[in-house]
Protein backbone atom coordinates (compact mmCIF):
# COMPACT_ATOMS: atom_id res chain seq x y z
CA UNK A 1 0.00 0.00 0.00
CA UNK A 2 1.36 3.30 -0.78
CA UNK A 3 0.70 6.80 -0.43
CA UNK A 4 -0.19 9.68 -3.69
CA UNK A 5 3.11 11.18 -4.09
CA UNK A 6 0.81 14.03 -5.18
CA UNK A 7 -1.41 14.87 -2.34
CA UNK A 8 -0.25 11.88 0.41
CA UNK A 9 -3.87 9.95 0.12
CA UNK A 10 -4.43 6.88 -0.51
CA UNK A 11 -2.87 5.70 -3.83
CA UNK A 12 -5.50 4.00 -5.61
CA UNK A 13 -4.81 4.91 -9.10
CA UNK A 14 -2.37 3.78 -11.92
CA UNK A 15 -0.94 5.98 -14.04
CA UNK A 16 -0.40 5.49 -17.61
CA UNK A 17 3.18 5.59 -18.98
CA UNK A 18 2.10 7.01 -22.29
CA UNK A 19 -1.18 8.65 -22.31
CA UNK A 20 -3.97 6.64 -22.52
CA UNK A 21 -5.70 8.71 -24.98
CA UNK A 22 -2.65 8.68 -27.49
CA UNK A 23 -2.61 4.97 -27.25
CA UNK A 24 -6.17 4.81 -28.15
CA UNK A 25 -6.10 7.46 -31.13
CA UNK A 26 -3.39 5.35 -32.67
CA UNK A 27 -4.54 2.04 -32.63
CA UNK A 28 -7.39 1.75 -31.35
CA UNK A 29 -8.52 -0.30 -28.11
CA UNK A 30 -7.12 -3.95 -29.49
CA UNK A 31 -3.97 -3.76 -31.15
CA UNK A 32 -0.55 -5.87 -31.32
CA UNK A 33 2.21 -3.04 -29.93
CA UNK A 34 5.79 -3.30 -28.29
CA UNK A 35 6.87 -1.46 -25.49
CA UNK A 36 10.85 -0.47 -24.94
CA UNK A 37 12.18 0.27 -21.68
CA UNK A 38 15.63 0.57 -23.12
CA UNK A 39 16.84 -2.84 -22.55
CA UNK A 40 13.39 -5.09 -23.34
CA UNK A 41 10.28 -5.25 -25.83
CA UNK A 42 7.46 -6.40 -24.85
CA UNK A 43 4.55 -6.90 -26.57
CA UNK A 44 1.08 -5.53 -25.53
CA UNK A 45 -2.30 -5.19 -27.20
CA UNK A 46 -4.48 -3.25 -25.28
CA UNK A 47 -4.14 0.31 -23.81
CA UNK A 48 -4.87 -0.64 -19.93
CA UNK A 49 -2.19 -3.46 -20.08
CA UNK A 50 -0.35 -3.07 -16.93
CA UNK A 51 3.08 -2.90 -18.81
CA UNK A 52 2.17 0.45 -19.93
CA UNK A 53 1.29 2.06 -16.15
CA UNK A 54 3.19 2.73 -13.32
CA UNK A 55 1.60 0.56 -10.43
CA UNK A 56 -0.38 2.77 -8.06
CA UNK A 57 1.53 5.62 -6.79
CA UNK A 58 -0.92 8.32 -7.22
CA UNK A 59 -4.96 8.45 -6.31
CA UNK A 60 -7.37 8.68 -8.40
CA UNK A 61 -8.28 12.40 -7.40
CA UNK A 62 -4.75 13.47 -8.68
CA UNK A 63 -4.99 11.10 -12.03
CA UNK A 64 -8.60 12.26 -12.85
CA UNK A 65 -9.46 15.58 -11.54
CA UNK A 66 -6.66 17.50 -10.21
CA UNK A 67 -4.03 16.91 -13.27
CA UNK A 68 -7.22 17.02 -16.12
CA UNK A 69 -6.18 20.46 -17.01
CA UNK A 70 -3.03 19.70 -17.71
CA UNK A 71 -3.87 16.43 -19.41
CA UNK A 72 -5.66 18.68 -21.94
CA UNK A 73 -2.78 21.16 -22.26
CA UNK A 74 -0.65 17.85 -23.17
CA UNK A 75 -3.14 16.77 -25.73
CA UNK A 76 -2.99 19.79 -28.00
CA UNK A 77 0.62 20.24 -27.51
CA UNK A 78 1.31 17.03 -29.13
CA UNK A 79 -1.35 17.33 -31.72
CA UNK A 80 0.03 21.00 -32.55
CA UNK A 81 3.65 19.81 -32.81
CA UNK A 82 2.85 16.95 -34.95
CA UNK A 83 0.53 18.90 -37.37
CA UNK A 84 3.48 21.25 -36.96
CA UNK A 85 6.29 19.52 -37.32
CA UNK A 86 7.97 21.52 -40.40
CA UNK A 87 7.36 25.07 -39.14
CA UNK A 88 8.79 24.10 -35.41
CA UNK A 89 12.15 22.78 -37.53
CA UNK A 90 12.60 25.53 -39.80
CA UNK A 91 11.90 28.38 -36.58
CA UNK A 92 13.78 26.54 -34.07
CA UNK A 93 10.85 27.41 -31.73
CA UNK A 94 7.97 26.71 -30.19
CA UNK A 95 5.36 29.13 -30.14
CA UNK A 96 2.98 28.63 -27.19
CA UNK A 97 0.82 31.39 -28.28
CA UNK A 98 0.11 29.80 -31.59
CA UNK A 99 -0.90 26.74 -30.12
CA UNK A 100 -2.98 28.18 -27.11
CA UNK A 101 -4.63 31.14 -28.32
CA UNK A 102 -3.41 34.66 -26.67
CA UNK A 103 -5.67 34.67 -23.78
CA UNK A 104 -4.74 31.31 -22.33
CA UNK A 105 -0.98 30.29 -23.80
CA UNK A 106 0.84 31.14 -20.30
CA UNK A 107 -1.65 29.14 -18.20
CA UNK A 108 -1.52 26.17 -20.67
CA UNK A 109 1.92 26.27 -20.85
CA UNK A 110 2.36 26.08 -17.07
CA UNK A 111 -0.23 22.89 -17.35
CA UNK A 112 2.12 21.28 -20.15
CA UNK A 113 4.65 21.78 -18.02
CA UNK A 114 2.73 20.07 -14.84
CA UNK A 115 1.29 17.61 -17.43
CA UNK A 116 5.50 16.36 -17.78
CA UNK A 117 6.02 17.14 -14.17
CA UNK A 118 3.09 14.49 -13.20
CA UNK A 119 4.97 11.96 -15.79
CA UNK A 120 8.75 12.48 -14.36
CA UNK A 121 7.68 12.24 -10.72
CA UNK A 122 6.31 8.87 -11.62
CA UNK A 123 9.36 7.48 -12.88
CA UNK A 124 10.93 9.10 -9.65
CA UNK A 125 8.69 7.27 -7.41
CA UNK A 126 9.00 3.97 -9.03
CA UNK A 127 12.93 4.09 -9.63
CA UNK A 128 14.69 2.47 -6.66
CA UNK A 129 15.88 5.27 -5.19
CA UNK A 130 14.64 7.80 -2.76
CA UNK A 131 13.89 11.66 -3.16
CA UNK A 132 12.24 14.39 -1.65
CA UNK A 133 9.30 15.27 -4.73
CA UNK A 134 7.71 18.22 -1.86
CA UNK A 135 8.29 20.84 -4.59
CA UNK A 136 7.32 18.97 -7.41
CA UNK A 137 3.86 17.93 -5.71
CA UNK A 138 3.42 21.47 -4.93
CA UNK A 139 3.88 22.39 -8.36
CA UNK A 140 1.17 19.97 -9.64
CA UNK A 141 -0.94 21.22 -7.22
CA UNK A 142 -0.41 24.46 -7.93
CA UNK A 143 2.55 26.89 -6.81
CA UNK A 144 3.92 28.68 -10.02
CA UNK A 145 7.46 27.44 -9.97
CA UNK A 146 8.98 24.36 -9.13
CA UNK A 147 12.75 24.44 -8.22
CA UNK A 148 12.82 20.99 -8.87
CA UNK A 149 12.59 20.43 -12.44
CA UNK A 150 13.63 20.98 -15.51
CA UNK A 151 11.99 20.50 -19.21
CA UNK A 152 13.52 21.12 -22.59
CA UNK A 153 11.71 20.16 -25.96
CA UNK A 154 13.72 18.74 -28.53
CA UNK A 155 13.23 17.17 -32.52
CA UNK A 156 15.27 13.82 -33.20
CA UNK A 157 16.31 13.84 -37.37
CA UNK A 158 16.58 10.38 -36.64
CA UNK A 159 13.29 9.61 -35.43
CA UNK A 160 11.70 11.82 -37.96
CA UNK A 161 13.21 9.26 -40.76
CA UNK A 162 12.18 6.52 -38.98
CA UNK A 163 8.77 7.67 -38.93
CA UNK A 164 8.76 8.42 -42.31
CA UNK A 165 10.18 5.24 -43.20
CA UNK A 166 8.27 3.10 -41.12
CA UNK A 167 5.09 5.01 -42.58
CA UNK A 168 5.45 3.54 -46.05
CA UNK A 169 5.29 0.23 -44.60
CA UNK A 170 2.91 0.42 -41.98
CA UNK A 171 0.63 3.01 -40.17
CA UNK A 172 3.15 3.97 -37.67
CA UNK A 173 3.10 6.06 -34.32
CA UNK A 174 6.34 6.83 -32.16
CA UNK A 175 5.74 6.98 -28.35
CA UNK A 176 8.98 6.22 -26.29
CA UNK A 177 9.74 6.43 -22.87
CA UNK A 178 13.33 6.31 -21.70
CA UNK A 179 15.01 4.36 -19.24
CA UNK A 180 15.55 6.80 -15.92
CA UNK A 181 18.97 7.82 -15.72
CA UNK A 182 20.00 8.56 -11.67
CA UNK A 183 22.96 10.06 -10.74
CA UNK A 184 24.68 12.15 -8.18
CA UNK A 185 26.01 15.86 -8.27
CA UNK A 186 27.39 17.13 -4.74
CA UNK A 187 25.76 14.88 -2.56
CA UNK A 188 22.19 15.11 -4.02
CA UNK A 189 20.51 12.71 -6.73
CA UNK A 190 19.50 13.46 -10.06
CA UNK A 191 17.11 11.80 -12.35
CA UNK A 192 17.13 12.56 -16.00
CA UNK A 193 14.66 10.93 -18.78
CA UNK A 194 12.79 11.33 -21.80
CA UNK A 195 9.40 10.83 -23.64
CA UNK A 196 8.75 11.12 -27.02
CA UNK A 197 5.97 11.54 -29.00
CA UNK A 198 6.03 10.90 -32.57
CA UNK A 199 8.41 14.16 -33.77
CA UNK A 200 8.33 15.93 -30.18
CA UNK A 201 10.46 14.94 -27.63
CA UNK A 202 10.17 16.39 -23.83
CA UNK A 203 13.77 15.85 -21.86
CA UNK A 204 13.31 15.80 -18.09
CA UNK A 205 15.54 16.43 -14.98
CA UNK A 206 14.36 16.28 -11.20
CA UNK A 207 16.95 17.00 -8.62
CA UNK A 208 16.82 19.31 -5.45
CA UNK A 209 17.15 23.04 -6.64
CA UNK A 210 18.42 22.54 -9.95
CA UNK A 211 16.50 25.40 -11.39
CA UNK A 212 16.36 28.97 -10.20
CA UNK A 213 13.39 30.37 -8.49
CA UNK A 214 13.45 32.82 -11.20
CA UNK A 215 12.61 29.91 -13.66
CA UNK A 216 12.02 32.18 -17.22
CA UNK A 217 11.50 29.58 -19.69
CA UNK A 218 8.29 28.50 -18.20
CA UNK A 219 6.62 31.62 -18.71
CA UNK A 220 8.35 32.30 -21.63
CA UNK A 221 5.88 32.76 -25.28
CA UNK A 222 8.44 31.17 -27.21
CA UNK A 223 10.72 28.75 -26.50
CA UNK A 224 13.81 27.27 -28.50
CA UNK A 225 14.06 23.82 -29.25
CA UNK A 226 17.09 21.28 -29.56
CA UNK A 227 17.60 20.26 -33.09
CA UNK A 228 19.15 16.80 -32.93
CA UNK A 229 20.73 15.58 -36.49
CA UNK A 230 20.90 12.09 -37.32
CA UNK A 231 25.16 12.25 -38.33
CA UNK A 232 25.90 10.26 -34.62
CA UNK A 233 27.49 7.02 -35.61
CA UNK A 234 25.77 3.51 -35.23
CA UNK A 235 27.55 0.68 -34.39
CA UNK A 236 26.11 -2.56 -35.71
CA UNK A 237 27.57 -5.53 -33.33
CA UNK A 238 26.48 -8.62 -35.88
CA UNK A 239 27.81 -7.18 -38.99
CA UNK A 240 29.88 -10.16 -39.55
CA UNK A 241 26.85 -12.23 -38.89
CA UNK A 242 25.11 -13.21 -42.02
CA UNK A 243 23.00 -16.31 -41.05
CA UNK A 244 21.33 -13.82 -38.87
CA UNK A 245 17.82 -13.90 -39.89
CA UNK A 246 15.56 -10.95 -39.60
CA UNK A 247 13.85 -10.09 -36.29
CA UNK A 248 11.50 -7.93 -36.52
CA UNK A 249 11.66 -6.95 -32.60
CA UNK A 250 15.49 -7.15 -32.84
CA UNK A 251 14.98 -4.64 -35.10
CA UNK A 252 13.08 -2.11 -33.51
CA UNK A 253 15.21 -2.87 -30.71
CA UNK A 254 18.53 -1.98 -32.09
CA UNK A 255 17.08 1.14 -34.48
CA UNK A 256 14.72 2.76 -32.02
CA UNK A 257 17.09 2.94 -29.44
CA UNK A 258 19.75 3.87 -31.20
CA UNK A 259 18.15 6.99 -32.60
CA UNK A 260 16.24 8.30 -29.95
CA UNK A 261 19.54 7.83 -27.66
CA UNK A 262 21.54 9.32 -30.61
CA UNK A 263 24.79 11.23 -29.71
CA UNK A 264 24.01 10.04 -25.93
CA UNK A 265 24.70 6.31 -26.44
CA UNK A 266 26.79 6.15 -23.25
CA UNK A 267 25.25 6.20 -19.68
CA UNK A 268 28.55 8.83 -19.08
CA UNK A 269 27.13 10.83 -22.06
CA UNK A 270 23.49 11.27 -20.83
CA UNK A 271 24.77 12.64 -17.79
CA UNK A 272 26.48 15.04 -19.41
CA UNK A 273 23.50 15.68 -20.88
CA UNK A 274 20.80 16.08 -18.12
CA UNK A 275 23.91 18.42 -16.96
CA UNK A 276 23.82 20.60 -19.78
CA UNK A 277 20.10 20.55 -19.86
CA UNK A 278 20.67 22.03 -15.65
CA UNK A 279 23.10 24.48 -16.99
CA UNK A 280 21.14 25.96 -19.75
CA UNK A 281 18.03 25.90 -18.18
ZN1 LIG B 1 -3.34 12.30 -4.82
Amino acid sequence: MNNCWICGNFADSKEHKFKASDIKKAFGKKFDAYLFNGEKVQPFNSYKDDLIQFPKIICIDCNNNKTRNHDNAYDEFVKYAYSNHQKILNEKYIDFQDIYGNEMWLEKKIDLYRYYAKHAGCKVSTSEFEFDLTNLSKFILGKDVCEDFVLKFELKQAIEILIKVTNKINKYTHLYNSETIVYTAGNELIFGGWTTNNYITANWVIGKNISDEDYLRMYQETESVLLTDCKFPIENKNENDEDDKFSKIDFMKDTHLKYENGYNNTPQKKINFFEFLIENN
